[in-house]
């Protein structure tokens, strides 16, 4: 999946010319002092060795191998996939199995949407087959038809509204002017929230179809020359996607909190799942490139909209309804199929149980040459990398764990279904590096949970940068860009150096950090990408747009590989809780002034407020002994990895108990960016002075299990 991407403005020009075949590194790795490390030099000469490995030809030559033919999850080309991945994974010694699933997933069989005027004539029908001319890959018919997975089926005729970008204050404002959605069809676009809120709201507000389209204002002309002249989403290009409810709860519908394993009985699988509670719309979704958006919002009639509701097509946009009625039909063919996730180990000398885990979604809507093939090469010389060392007789202090996932574009199913049947075992898992779209352009970026954020700062000061420079230093120029769609609804702490995101939604994270505790990082190099889940990601688009010399792939294998590789082996678990505990204390002050802005002036911010001050003098003294470890760390260790994991709620987020975590959740309204403390600020959101207080409650609980984890390190 991976967002953030369509709204993007770049600084930097996607054409490079470094003329190095690859980027060569600095003289030498300066011995820092490191976090964690007793003694770094030894790491470092280990870090040395494994920065020269990964290879931009060789990841180029994985890139061209992953993208040669459309790969949509549980088809036979994503079988091959697989096999392919668990072939390099061999080869570098990694101890390798396929691991499939059994999980619902909708094909498309027909999709089509017509649309007439008031008089009954023809205005379009659709869709367009997406063409441009000479792309290599747009004929092939194993191209999918543009479809929303989750999407209901039905045959549906209504008039027509524009919601905008189908945000919450968007159908607010449709409210606001007194238009009724019930019996209508919904046409927002693309970009501000994730596609599957869009659905979710004009759900609830009664209507029964939604057609989701790429606006050129957000990522075709508008920025700049279309593909094939430039980076941005010519005119029949159509993002798919999926539209589950990805806030109440990601992986198999039928499965929530549960593996769904080969041999799982139906028995054990859910069929409510188009209900409250459910996390699949009960109604048509239907994804439209701007070639068959046009019409119908060129019919459109009623009032004239708000000047930021307006596109970039070439005619003032309205409301509605009025002018143009649209006739949707959408048959779904959903099954049980079978995904495969590759998991490769590397088996720790001393710490075998506490897994480093690295992973990267697999599958995609068509080609997916950015999203998520260019992770996969990355992560393929990262692996190479590990390789090398294993030869020549290293071994991790503890296991480190490559993933492969699948059927990440459905609902992240392949790694939640994954982490469903670890359970308990990712009790002692101490890190989960995620990648997923790595390479877009040459804009670095990160989030994290903010015990690592400091982590991710370090590794980017070891790498190079193909412009020169660390990847730390191009980070720095490049972040108020590169940030602009990526984190929460947290206000930035002022004086770090460059801004590490807040982990939301929307790749394969998710389970790990908000199901399960395990400390999380995301990270991405980006830059003008207007070809998202189109038939358009795909290797000739790679090649002229985003990185010719694939030195971006080299360097995210080594930014990837080194936080595998340095958390793996350090003494003690760099993690940061002063940092943390310093946020939590900022979310909980802005809930405080949100709540009195609200006028909930009764809510009582204190208990929250000293536990949180508590938590900060528990992580301080905590921080003292990781700055000089010594002695017998095996309790220490412990308790900073079961502070995470102290954050969790058993009984979860109203409404939404699958989610655990009390500081980090998906918004319900935005989907991919974070909500921090969800439980408060939501409640605070729905005015809910009781829920509010009771979420106060559990959260003083969580930031005191904490607290008090961090005390039985000493
Ligand atoms: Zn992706």
């Amino acid at each position: 999946m991976s967002l953030r991407l369509a709204l993007a403005l770049f600084l930097f020009p996607a054409v490079l010319t470094v003329g190095l075949q690859s980027i060569l590194l600095p003289a030498q790795v300066p011995s820092q002092s490191v976090l964690g490390y007793a003694d770094f030099s030894v790491e470092a000469q280990l870090e040395k060795k494994f920065l020269t490995v990964p290879d931009p030809k060789l990841a180029g030559e994985a890139l061209k191998t992953l993208t040669a033919a459309p790969h949509l999850a549980a088809t036979p080309e994503d079988r091959k996939t697989a096999e392919y991945v668990a072939e390099k994974f061999r080869a570098a010694g990694l101890e390798t199995t396929i691991v499939p699933y059994r999980v619902l997933l909708n094909w498309p069989k027909v999709v089509r949407v017509e649309a007439y005027d008031e008089a009954g004539h023809l205005l379009m029908s659709g869709p367009a087959r997406e063409h441009v001319q000479g792309d290599p890959g747009q004929d092939d018919p194993r191209v999918v038809m543009p479809f929303n997975g989750s999407s209901g089926s039905g045959d549906v005729t209504g008039e027509v509204v524009y919601a905008n970008y189908g945000r919450l204050e968007d159908f607010n404002e449709l409210a606001a002017r007194h238009i009724d959605l019930h019996g209508k069809i919904v046409i927002c676009r693309y970009g501000a929230n994730f596609r599957g809120v869009k659905v979710y709201l004009a759900e609830q507000r009664g209507a029964i179809g939604v057609l989701l389209y790429s606006d050129p204002k957000d990522d075709g002309y508008d920025k700049g020359d279309v593909y094939p002249i430039g980076p941005w989403r010519p005119e029949t290009g159509v993002q798919r996607g999926s539209v589950q409810y990805l806030f109440k709860y990601p992986g198999d519908p039928e499965t929530p909190g549960v593996a769904s394993t080969l041999d799982l009985p139906d028995s054990a699988r859910i069929q409510n799942f188009t209900g409250p509670g459910g996390d699949q719309p009960g109604i048509i979704s239907i994804p439209l490139s701007y070639h068959d958006a046009a019409p119908i919002l060129q019919a459109l009639k009623g009032p004239d909209v708000p000047q930021e509701w307006q596109g970039a097509l070439p005619f003032r946009y309205h409301i509605g309804p009025g002018g143009v009625n649209v006739h949707l039909v959408s048959e779904q063919d959903y099954q049980r199929r079978i995904i495969w996730d590759v998991i490769g180990k590397i088996e720790g000398a001393q710490e075998p149980d506490a897994w480093v885990i690295v992973g990267n979604h697999r599958d995609a809507w068509v080609y997916g040459a950015v999203d998520p093939s260019s992770g996969t090469a990355s992560m393929l010389e990262a692996v190479h990398g590990m390789g090398v060392l294993l030869h020549q007789g290293w071994r991790p202090r503890r296991t480190v764990v490559f993933c492969s996932w699948d059927a990440e574009e459905e609902g992240l199913i392949g790694s939640t279904e994954w982490v469903e049947q670890q359970g308990r075992v990712l009790d002692r898992a101490v890190a989960y590096f995620n990648v997923d779209a790595a390479v877009s352009g040459p804009a670095f970026s990160a989030s994290a949970v903010p015990s690592l954020k400091e982590f991710v700062r370090g590794i980017a000061r070891s790498v190079p940068s193909p412009l020169g420079g660390t990847v730390f230093e191009r980070w720095r120029v490049s972040q108020p860009v590169a940030n602009e769609h990526r984190g929460s609804n947290a206000q930035p702490i002022e004086d770090e150096e460059v801004h590490v995101g807040d982990l939301g939604s929307g790749s394969d994270y998710t389970a790990f950090l908000e199901r399960t505790g395990v400390p999380a990082t995301d990270i991405e190099s980006t830059g003008p990408y207007g070809v998202y889940h189109s038939a358009f990601d795909n290797f000739a688009w790679y090649t002229q747009n985003a990185d010719p010399r694939f030195l971006y792939l080299q360097e995210m294998a080594r930014i990837l590989g080194l936080e595998a590789l340095r958390m793996a082996d350090a003494d003690v678990l760099p993690y940061d809780y002063v940092a943390y505990a310093r946020e939590i204390s900022a979310y909980i002050q802005a809930a405080k002034r949100k709540a009195a802005d609200k006028g909930l002036s009764s809510l009582d911010f204190g208990l929250a407020e000293a536990a949180a001050a508590r938590l900060t003098a528990a992580a301080q003294r905590d921080y003292a002994i990781e700055t000089a470890p010594s002695g017998n760390l095996a309790r220490l260790n412990l308790a900073l990895r079961q502070t995470e994991t102290a954050l969790l709620t058993d009984a979860g987020l109203p409404d939404r108990p699958w989610y655990r975590h009390t500081i980090y959740a998906p918004g319900e309204f935005t989907g991919y960016s974070a909500v921090v403390i969800p439980g408060v600020n939501e409640a605070i959101d729905a005015r809910n002075e009781s829920l509010a207080t009771q979420q106060l409650e559990v959260l003083t609980q969580a930031l005191d299990r904490a607290a008090k984890a961090l005390d039985t390190a000493r």
